[in-house]
């Protein structure tokens, strides 16, 4: 039980010069997020040359991506619905986006991070729509 004058760990006061350290500190362990903590774990998954990575995890998210659109075409072919399947392969292109991101030495969170600004930007100026990478 703790008592009135008992510390709670981690919430010592020293002073508001300590808080503002561990605000900065806690600010940096919000941006650790789920994206990054799963790039991490790709680490221990990637085995191909590290001297090629770029080009092999691009090859890789490009073939993927394919996988994906394979059973989707086989959904209008063969009239089947496997969302486990393409799940899977969403699964798969995640990876490679992954691996792609700590070729490009950024972190996965950071390039949601731009993801969600460019499209908040392009819809607050009306141009989600259209063509162009810098619209
Ligand atoms: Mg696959």
């Amino acid at each position: 039980m703790i008592k009135e004058h008992d510390l709670v760990p981690g919430m010592e006061y020293y002073g508001d010069d300590h808080y503002d350290v561990q605000m900065k500190d806690f600010e940096e362990v919000s941006q650790y997020t789920f994206f990054d903590a799963y790039q991490d774990f790709t680490d221990d998954t990637a085995i191909y040359p590290e001297d090629r990575g770029l080009e092999y995890t691009a090859l890789g998210l490009a073939s993927e991506a394919g996988e994906f659109a394979g059973k989707v075409k086989k959904m209008i072919r063969d009239g089947t619905y496997n969302s486990d399947a393409m799940v899977a392969e969403l699964g798969d292109v995640l990876w490679y986006v992954a691996r792609a991101a700590a070729e490009l030495d950024v972190h996965l969170s950071d390039v949601a991070q731009e993801n969600v600004e460019k499209l908040k930007s392009r819809k607050d100026r009306n141009v989600l729509s259209g063509e162009g990478d810098n619209r």
